[in-house]
């Protein structure tokens, strides 16, 4: 098979046409072809640059800089029947992959979920967003799908590792538009990944997988030498040989547990701030000039003393209520496959550094709770972003998309002294790359879970340092931050597991 770099299709031209130009490009019939990845050049007129991997006869003839060979990689695990038993805390990401992954080489995997199956979460998360009536057991954050359920569901990463066409191929099988392969920027919405993860969890149960819905782990057995032996429910004690921690940045509790077992965790920088809100259609004329014709993203960094950037861009999204615990406020963005809502929201962070807290988790959770004690509801925190600029607080220039309503708040009270000097930068900053960012921009927020203060830390065999057999993983344990980095998360510490058991049993 081979590699075939640098083919171009204007905007508006059909992918049809590709078979055409590969072959006009190699000067040969090509038996078939698929498209391995695609990009947008913008730097003269705006062009679709693809490689494509391609079946021709007599290949060798065609090598040169853009033509290659091409040998797909077999990453599949040698499935074998072993009697090691994997329990996972958490079915996000992480949780979903690293059961996917072992159960695939033939472990025993149980999998512990705090939250419910996603035909009972989406009921629980849709009273929430109508009646503000908070499940802190069943929210946005915590259930089968994990955070990224009620999310774009983004699958952008710049990682570069195999694994990752692993499990776009294992979405792909599962329901999800071939095209996430290669489109930039692919995102599946939020509509279609939650009947995709339901289809993995199914595959799962037929092979065997046993699933425990609404049953958080609560506590670790630990043998003298502390190593992990066991984990305890509020249903019963569950014996295991390896323990995967995939619980998310919003299990505090959990941590909490961690700590007082002694687990090693170590504090780190996170980031908060607060989502805008901007017409899509001011995004779409200032990204491309309308040239594409789905909703536009941006991507903008601000280097300052500290770091302020754009985070979880959702085009054509709405903003939502993302807490877990009572009277607190969290937001977030969502956006269907369609991206359609007209309006475009992202998240506007800047970097707290861990000398500036001594809890990450209290620092956070204080922040959500005088929000909630300002608002007095689930009602989200607003501004206007020319009046949190001038320091004045005038009615919202436009309703926003969060589902609760807002109230109106100073965010000149939100950031430390230093901090707001910093943000007020970094959105004339914005507004210079995208003029209009500050006139038409609202604010909504606090947003304070896009990173999690604490790293479990793992040696070099992907376990605890200082507790054997446990194996922390995703978000939760600062070792990712988005689907796919925490999906991967997920298969390495599977493969770890695999990789141990193959040396011990010499196979
Ligand atoms: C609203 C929203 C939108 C987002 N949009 C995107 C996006 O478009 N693209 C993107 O890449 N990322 C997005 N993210 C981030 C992404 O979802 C997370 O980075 C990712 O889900 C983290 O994966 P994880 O496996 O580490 O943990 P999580 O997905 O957080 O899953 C952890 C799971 O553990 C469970 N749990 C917690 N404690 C216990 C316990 N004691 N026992 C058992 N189970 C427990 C929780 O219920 C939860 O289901 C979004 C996040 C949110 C909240």
């Amino acid at each position: 098979m081979l590699q075939i770099n640098g083919i171009k299709l204007g905007i508006d031209e059909d992918e049809a046409v590709l078979k055409d130009r590969i072959e006009k490009k190699l000067h040969g019939k090509v038996k078939s072809f698929s498209i391995r990845r695609k990009s947008l050049d913008a730097r003269r007129e705006p062009v679709y640059v693809y490689s494509v991997l391609a079946e021709i006869e007599h290949e060798e003839k065609y090598l040169c800089k853009d033509v290659v060979r091409y040998v797909p990689a077999d990453l599949k695990a040698k499935y074998r029947p072993r009697s090691q038993v994997c329990i996972i805390a958490g079915y996000g990401p992480s949780g979903i992959f690293a059961a996917y992954r072992l159960m695939e080489a033939g472990f025993r995997v149980i999998v512990f979920e705090k939250g419910k199956r996603i035909s009972e979460r989406q009921k629980d998360v849709e009273r929430f967003f109508k009646e503000g009536i908070l499940d802190e057991d069943s929210n946005v954050q915590f259930g089968e799908g994990g955070a990224g359920t009620f999310s774009d569901a983004k699958l952008t990463t710049r990682i570069k590792d195999p694994y990752i066409d692993y499990i776009l191929d294992v979405f792909v099988e599962h329901g999800a538009d071939p095209r996430i392969r290669y489109e930039p920027h692919a995102h599946i919405g939020t509509d279609e990944i939650r009947k995709i993860i339901e289809r993995i969890t199914d595959k799962l149960m037929e092979k065997g997988c046993e699933f425990h819905f609404s049953e958080p782990v609560r506590n670790l057995i630990l043998d003298d030498s502390r190593k992990i032996t066991g984990i305890i429910t509020d249903k019963g004690i569950y014996s295991c040989d390896c323990f995967l921690s995939g619980i998310g940045h919003s299990a505090y509790e959990t941590v909490r547990m961690f700590k007082e077992k002694g687990v090693h965790i170590e504090k780190k920088d996170i980031a908060l701030g607060f989502r805008v809100e901007h017409p899509q259609s001011l995004i779409d004329a200032r990204q491309t000039g309308g040239i594409i014709k789905e909703a536009n993203e941006y991507f903008l960094r601000y280097k300052g003393e500290k770091g302020v950037y754009s985070f979880c861009m959702c085009p054509g999204g709405i903003v939502i209520p993302a807490m877990s615990e009572k009277q607190t406020i969290v937001t977030n963005g969502m956006s269907y496959a369609a991206r359609d809502s007209l309006i475009a929201n992202s998240a506007i962070l800047i970097q707290i550094r861990k000398e500036e807290f001594t809890d990450g988790y209290e620092y956070l959770h204080g922040i959500e709770r005088k929000a909630y004690d300002h608002s007095g509801s689930y009602k989200a925190l607003s501004q206007n972003i020319s009046d949190f600029m001038n320091g004045e607080l005038k009615p919202l220039i436009r309703e926003s998309t969060y589902p609760l309503g807002t109230v109106l708040y100073d965010f000149n009270q939100f950031f430390r002294k230093d901090d707001l000097q910093i943000v007020k930068q970094a959105l004339r900053d914005f507004d210079r790359k995208i003029p209009g960012f500050i006139e038409q921009g609202i604010m909504i927020g606090p947003e304070t879970r896009s990173s999690c203060p604490i790293r479990i830390n793992r040696n070099e065999t992907y376990e605890s340092v200082n507790t054997p057999g446990l194996y922390p993983m995703g978000e939760g344990a600062g070792y990712g931050g988005g689907i796919m980095s925490c999906a991967l998360d997920g298969i390495r510490i599977a493969n770890a597991i695999l990789l141990k058991y193959e040396q011990i049993s010499g196979k």
